[in-house]
């Protein structure tokens, strides 16, 4: 299997750490940039989830389309890896049938036989961990997994009733915040924090500590810095319940990996492919001239940008981009946490943990048993500034540490191999999944969504729905490709339709 180049993913195992990670991801250009390039109708910028359906929906239509890409693979912030014969995801990985636009594409490929649950996440009615983990009061708590679910179903009931109707009031419309209440634009300027100092005194500190942490994941960070609105969000998608909360967000994910659907949509694109090709500006006039990194120049009609929102101001925009669209980027979405995969060789205990800050360890779970070897699977998720993101050795470093410490799980297991890419320190994302700060919707999100010229803008980082999921990236991609198709009938008719 090919090794993606990707300089902040790594494998340790033992004393060795390799940079870079297997990946089906990785793709070879169907165009050399040393030759002159065609003037294209749409340049896509980006292959991630966005990126990639935005440019098959357009060039299935007719439409002359470059896929153009930093990297050298698709998937952006969604990509498998493997090790010991199992899929990794090292990005995005949790999907669920009531995020429409991610399951459409997963039935479209015949994908829906994939779905597999990672064994250590919290499924009411259906197994689920041994037991639960929690440090709280300088000691690592153990829970039954029901004794957690009753605990968490009260708290978390407490947190989000705010309307007597469990949410279902104040956030009625969660797929269309031009819809919102006026109470739920409310939510917008409060933090996580401010809604659970209104609750938390009926409960004892050990359970604060449960909530907090479940919140808290929410972005990796502390409470204050997280909307109140984006846990509402995930909360009215996820149809408001507990249960169906656990399941919508961190439950089954497929067992092909993600990867295998980013090459289902691959498969279908008609056009040219760019990678290794990062770009450093976009200038418009009666045509879009893009510039990469190397000075080289790329013509086309239009642009769908899927760059991220964290990394989206690196890219020099004449004319600039607006004020507000280069300050929302500049300050970026808050979730710079870190996640990393730990491979041991002796079988661990199904368990799920999970610590409130300040403790590093945000929450962590078993994913998978090997049969062959009985080797176990587990993923971990720590807070944004808890690891030295350095470099590989100290992640490695302190990923040991914390493991070893007693305050994650019990057994005191020195991990056989990790598996991680660093998502804050890569230069193409700069942050993980997207969790605005209390105030950053209310100021920011129509305006960095908004068309600018030729230029449209497509990312999970503002969808409408699942803001910050897979589900998100492909509804941005659709939007964009079905505004672009609309404007390109209308001013000439000839667009091919086959959506
Ligand atoms: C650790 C982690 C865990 C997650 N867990 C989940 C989950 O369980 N479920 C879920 O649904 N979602 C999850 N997400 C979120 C999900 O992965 C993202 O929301 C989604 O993949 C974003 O897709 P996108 O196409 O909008 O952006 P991206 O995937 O970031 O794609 C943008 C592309 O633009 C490229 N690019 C950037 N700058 C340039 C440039 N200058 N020139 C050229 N190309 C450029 C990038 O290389 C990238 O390929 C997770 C994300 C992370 C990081």
């Amino acid at each position: 299997m090919p090794r993606t180049s990707d300089q902040t993913s790594f494998l340790c195992a033992g004393d060795s750490i390799q940079i870079g990670v297997e990946t089906a991801s990785v793709v070879t250009s169907t165009v050399d940039i040393t030759s002159p390039l065609p003037e294209y109708d749409v340049i896509v910028l980006g292959a991630g989830f966005a990126g990639l359906v935005a440019a098959r929906d357009l060039s299935c239509a007719g439409v002359k389309v470059l896929l153009l890409e930093a990297r050298d693979r698709i998937g952006g912030r969604t990509y498998t890896s493997r090790l010991h014969g199992q899929n990794v995801e090292m990005g995005g990985t949790w999907i669920h049938w009531s995020q429409p636009h991610v399951f459409h594409e997963i039935h479209r490929y015949g994908l829906q036989d994939q779905l597999k649950r990672s064994v250590g996440t919290l499924s009411p009615f259906h197994g689920g961990p041994e037991f639960v983990y929690s440090f709280s009061g300088g000691q690592l708590r153990k829970l039954t997994n029901e004794d957690y679910e009753v605990r968490m179903k009260t708290m978390m009931e407490a947190f989000f009733n705010v309307d007597g109707a469990l949410g279902r009031s104040i956030l009625e419309w969660p797929h269309n915040p031009s819809f919102d209440s006026v109470d739920a634009k409310k939510l917008q300027s409060l933090s996580a924090k401010d809604r659970f100092e209104q609750i938390c005194e009926q409960f004892s500190a050990q359970d604060q500590d449960l909530l907090s942490a479940m919140l808290a994941a929410i972005g990796t960070t502390s409470l204050d810095k997280i909307a109140l609105y984006d846990l509402f969000k995930w909360w009215a998608l996820s149809g408001y319940t507990v249960e169906d909360f656990f399941a919508a967000t961190a439950s089954f994910k497929l067992s092909c990996g993600t990867t295998e659907l980013a090459r289902c949509i691959l498969a279908d694109f008609k056009g040219d492919m760019l990678f290794n090709s990062p770009v450093a500006g976009i200038e418009q006039g009666s045509k879009v001239v893009v510039t990469l990194k190397t000075g080289q120049k790329i013509r086309s009609a239009r642009v769908v940008c899927t760059v991220p929102l964290n990394v989206l101001h690196n890219i020099t925009f004449t004319p600039p981009l607006s004020p507000k669209k280069l300050s929302a980027s500049k300050e970026g979405h808050v979730t710079k946490g870190l996640k990393v995969h730990m491979y041991t060789k002796q079988p661990l205990q199904t368990v799920f943990t999970s610590s409130a800050p300040p403790q590093p360890l945000t929450f962590g779970f078993t994913e998978s048993h090997l049969p062959s070897d009985g080797g176990t699977f587990s993923v971990f998720f720590f807070q944004n500034d808890s690891i030295d993101l350095t470099s590989p050795e100290s992640i490695a470093r302190d990923f040991t540490l914390q493991i070893m410490s007693g305050t994650v799980i019990p057994d005191a297991v020195a991990p056989d191999a990790i598996l991680c890419h660093d998502w804050t320190s890569d230069e193409f994302a700069r942050g993980a999944w997207c969790t605005f700060r209390p105030g950053f919707g209310e100021e920011y999100f129509l305006e960095v969504r908004r068309r600018e010229g030729r230029v449209w803008f497509a990312s999970a980082d503002w969808a409408e729905g699942w803001r910050g999921f897979i589900d998100g990236a492909i509804e941005q991609g659709t939007h964009a490709a079905r505004e672009i198709l609309e404007e390109m009938r209308e001013a000439s008719g000839k667009v091919r339709s086959v959506l």
